[in-house]
């Protein structure tokens, strides 16, 4: 049964810690149900990560760059009764990547399999180029295979396990990559090393390392290659604010610059927040920030530490420049890569060492390229990442200037002009800062990693089944972190929900 089939009165009260995406995703849901939703907002506007900010002429996204799956938003517009167009639209953008490495090779990746055999081919030669098309083939068989249970289901609920299909699942575990790592798959496929690294780069998408992470990760490939790439018109922020005007519309009430001290319980039923010196009382309480968090500062005493759980490793996390650059490259697109050297030894730096690797990947990412406001005219705004492991103590403000030179200093190499003489401004994110800003545990920007095969089964469940009216969502829950699929832990979360109630 659908949410909208729902009678509209037996829901009650539900509060929701968070208004980052995934608390978006179940406030507008559990209104759909007909419930009286508040959402608490430590910080003065929605979001969470998914946020923007201008400087000096140019605006920025903070955190996600990359969209897939639109169809996710759309759904809660549609949930909703609304059309979406009406609160939000996104080009459909024809180029998913491209790829510099220090030697001179450049590819453009495409969101067409046709495009990009013949892209690999030109590039790597026909024997790699003629692989291409069974590369992605298998990535979609995995994705269609699997995403209706570990993406879109609980794993927490019998009921998944119950559904038609799952036996599929189960008969095609040898082949889905669960006993090998992404590496090995990729190196199993691609005697190329360049191809090999750029398929690794997937592990990223979740935080994670391609020499931990497992073959079944290849599936996140289709994502963009097979089911296309996309942004908001108006930037990544038109998501979670097209999602806050949707909650508005439905009544939702927002406390913005509300930071919730503790979950209020009786023995093992939720009861309301504490909110500040007030009191709320509710029926149902969905948990969006960091779990980590949650129990640290908000879950009373009485209800039972899930140990596995909160002793999982964190993802990776970030450092960003902000850069208003006052020239146009066209050798730049949307999404930009410039690989390092050694990638195995920058993994090992982050994952294993926990530190900063001195030749870092670089992603750069310029939304003026679709949208021309974003940057004053002939000029450029760029979004300059590299993977930085999570807090755990690292000299931050040392780390910072030496990444911003080898950044400058590799970026000028390969676009052949001193970069440093034309940033006009900059700022600066870091994991700390990540942290201070949505309380996300070491400043990791996907919740847990998934560097191994059993960490989908240890994310936390979107409910506390041993405390009634507690439910979680968000990239620390099940299914993890990613704006699509904190878009689908806030739907499970409420149907979970939905089910109890009912
Ligand atoms: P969050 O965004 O973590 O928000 C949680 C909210 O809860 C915050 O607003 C916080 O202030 C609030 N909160 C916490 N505790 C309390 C409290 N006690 N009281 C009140 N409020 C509280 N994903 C992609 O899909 N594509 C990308 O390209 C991508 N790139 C990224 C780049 C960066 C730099 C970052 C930081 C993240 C990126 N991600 C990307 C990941 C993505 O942003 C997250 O997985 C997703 O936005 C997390 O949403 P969430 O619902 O878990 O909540």
């Amino acid at each position: 049964m659908k949410i909208t089939d729902q009678p509209h009165s037996f829901t009650g009260k539900v509060g929701i810690v968070g208004a980052g995406i995934a608390g978006l995703s179940a406030a507008i849901r559990a209104a759909v149900a007909g419930a009286e939703v508040h959402v608490f907002e430590q910080n003065t506007y929605t979001g969470g990560k998914l946020t923007a900010f201008d400087q000096e002429g140019y605006r920025f996204d903070a955190g996600p760059s990359l969209f897939t799956l639109p169809h996710l938003v759309d759904e809660l517009f549609k949930l909703a009764g609304r059309d979406p167009k009406q609160y939000f639209d996104y080009h459909v953008h024809d180029e998913v990547c491209r790829y510099f490495w220090q030697d001179g090779t450049r590819i453009t990746m495409y969101p067409e399999t046709k495009r990009n055999v013949e892209a690999v081919s030109n590039v790597f030669g026909k024997t790699e180029g003629n692989k291409i098309q069974s590369y992605f083939d298998k990535a979609r068989e995995k994705y269609d295979l699997t995403a209706p249970f570990f993406l879109e289901g609980s794993l927490h609920r019998m009921k998944t396990f119950l559904t038609k299909g799952v036996l599929n699942v189960i008969a095609a575990i040898p082949s889905l990559g669960l006993f090998s790592t992404l590496n090995d798959y990729n190196e199993s496929i691609f005697t190329e090393p360049k191809l090999v690294q750029l398929f690794n780069r997937y592990a990223t998408y979740n935080g994670s390392s391609p020499y931990l992470t497992p073959g079944i990760m290849q599936m996140i490939t289709h994502l963009e290659h097979g089911l296309g790439t996309y942004l908001p018109k108006g930037g990544m922020h038109e998501i979670s604010q097209s999602l806050t005007r949707l909650a508005e519309d439905l009544g939702v009430k927002f406390h913005l610059g509300a930071r919730v001290e503790s979950v209020l319980a009786k023995g093992k039923q939720v009861t309301g927040l504490q909110v500040g010196e007030e009191q709320h009382s509710f029926d149902a309480v969905f948990i969006n920030s960091d779990v980590k968090h949650a129990y640290a500062h908000l879950i009373p005493s009485t209800v039972k530490r899930p140990k596995k759980t909160l002793k999982q490793e964190p993802s990776s996390s970030a450092l960003i420049f902000y850069w208003g650059v006052g020239v146009s490259f066209e050798e730049l697109d949307l999404h930009n890569i410039f690989f390092s050297n050694d990638y195995k030894r920058e993994f090992d730096a982050i994952q294993n060492n926990r530190e900063f690797w001195k030749d870092p990947t670089i992603y750069v990412n310029i939304t003026s390229k679709l949208e021309p406001g974003d940057a004053p005219e002939g000029k450029e705004n760029w979004f300059v990442m590299i993977n930085v492991p999570a807090d755990s103590g690292q000299n931050w403000s040392e780390i910072i200037p030496k990444a911003r030179q080898e950044i400058i200093s590799k970026l000028s190499e390969h676009l052949g002009r001193d970069i440093s003489k034309i940033i006009e401004n900059e700022s600066v994110l870091d994991p700390l800062l990540i942290e201070k800003k949505t309380s996300s545990v070491a400043g990791a920007l996907y919740g847990t990693s998934s560097n191994d095969r059993m960490a989908a089964f240890l994310r936390h469940p979107n409910k506390k089944t041993d405390c009634k009216g507690l439910y979680f969502c968000g990239g620390s829950a099940h299914p993890g972190g990613g704006v699509p699929l904190c878009l689908l832990s806030g739907k499970i979360a409420t149907q979970w929900w939905l089910d109890d109630v009912r």
